[in-house]
């Protein structure tokens, strides 16, 4: 990884029934590690160029050298930010983009074996590298958390019966946390999947009976991983504790471009406020890492999720953002408002 703190990846979803059913067209080309987007609106203006770390590729086949299956993306990315971890950095990834752009698809993924997203094939890995482990010096411990933000309140999506909203305090040496927050320790990847899963569920019951989508929350699934070193000779043992947030973000089209009035004003207020701030955030920590300067004035306090992520965002810890695109011309605007945001992230 160079000096910016974060890695950025764009990635395209195939065309959906909606898009195919107005014949829309694509209007997103990649080349290498470049992405970019005409304006149909305009087809005589020049296209729109970006570079990221990586460009993925998915609305063509199988077959076509570009296409980016799930373990491609996570082998590029899941994989170095679980290595840092076991570096004893904190990781966060997190995905960013319209709803029905391919977020839950590029984190969680589906129940079939070869559509399982990042957080599960990390979670798998984890595992793995910990069981083949054979020095005796050293041991692990996993404890997993899920919790869901929305409209700048904590719920527990692994303690469904904890209906309340959790308080977001500061430790004086830890940092902020989520008061009462289950942390459950866990033992093989099947624990976490199937803690995924019910935490899965309980997001989807808890929008319902709130009249809410999950689209309008953040998903917040935490890790927290423990080395421990027992050095034989002087009996002493040091730990290395890394936290691993995986981020699924609420859907990032704009409140006035989807008509909303009162509530889901207010609740589009509240998300953009959130990716706003998670913007300006990165986008600050990349200026302090480029210009090498050693502190800056940071907005964590901005919004929960930037505070809750501050650990995980600055200081000694590695970032990767997916952002999710649809390739269709009738999303314009909201996929360039994606496009541009993954680029200030850089
Ligand atoms: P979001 O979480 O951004 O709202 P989803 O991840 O739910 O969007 O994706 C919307 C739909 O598109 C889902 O049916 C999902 O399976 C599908 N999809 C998204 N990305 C891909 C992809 N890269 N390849 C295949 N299907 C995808």
């Amino acid at each position: 990884m160079s000096g910016a703190s974060v890695k950025v990846a764009v990635r395209v979803r195939p065309f959906n029934s909606r898009e195919l059913g107005k014949e829309s067209k694509c209007i997103i080309q990649m080349q290498g590690n470049s992405t970019s987007i005409l304006n149909p609106k305009n087809p005589k203006e020049p296209a729109k160029s970006f570079s990221f770390d990586y460009s993925y590729w998915s609305h063509t086949s199988p077959d076509d050298p570009c296409f980016a299956s799930q373990s491609r993306v996570y082998n590029d990315i899941g994989k170095e930010m679980l290595e840092h971890a076991f570096e004893g950095y904190n990781v966060c990834i997190f995905a960013y983009g319209q709803t029905g752009a391919g977020k839950s698809y590029t984190m969680m993924g589906k129940q079939e074996e070869t559509q399982a997203g990042i957080i599960p094939q990390l979670c798998e890995e984890l595992f793995e590298k910990i069981n083949c482990n054979n020095n005796d010096e050293v041991s692990f411990s996993v404890e997993v958390s899920y919790m869901e933000i929305y409209c700048e309140r904590v719920r527990d999506l692994l303690n469904p019966k904890n209906k309340g909203n959790l308080r977001v305090r500061e430790h004086p040496l830890l940092g902020p946390y989520v008061e009462d927050l289950s942390k459950l320790a866990v033992t093989s990847y099947t624990d976490i999947a199937d803690l995924m899963d019910a935490g899965n569920k309980a997001r989807t019951v808890a929008a319902t009976n709130m009249n809410e989508t999950s689209s309008r929350s953040h998903a917040v699934f935490t890790i927290v991983f423990t080395q421990r070193r027992l050095d034989i000779e002087t009996n002493l043992s040091t730990e290395k504790v890394s936290k691993i947030s995986l981020v699924d973000l609420a859907g990032s089209e704009r409140a006035d471009s989807t008509g909303a009035k009162g509530t889901r004003l207010k609740e589009g207020a509240n998300i953009n406020k959130s990716l706003t701030t998670l913007g300006k955030v990165i986008s600050a920590l990349a200026e302090v890492s480029k210009k090498k300067k050693k502190s800056d004035f940071i907005p964590y306090r901005d919004s929960v999720l930037t505070w809750l992520l501050r650990e995980n965002l600055g200081g000694n810890s590695r970032t990767a953002m997916v952002a999710a695109l649809s390739p269709a011309d009738i999303n314009y605007d909201e996929t360039l408002s994606t496009l541009r945001y993954a680029d200030r992230a850089k």
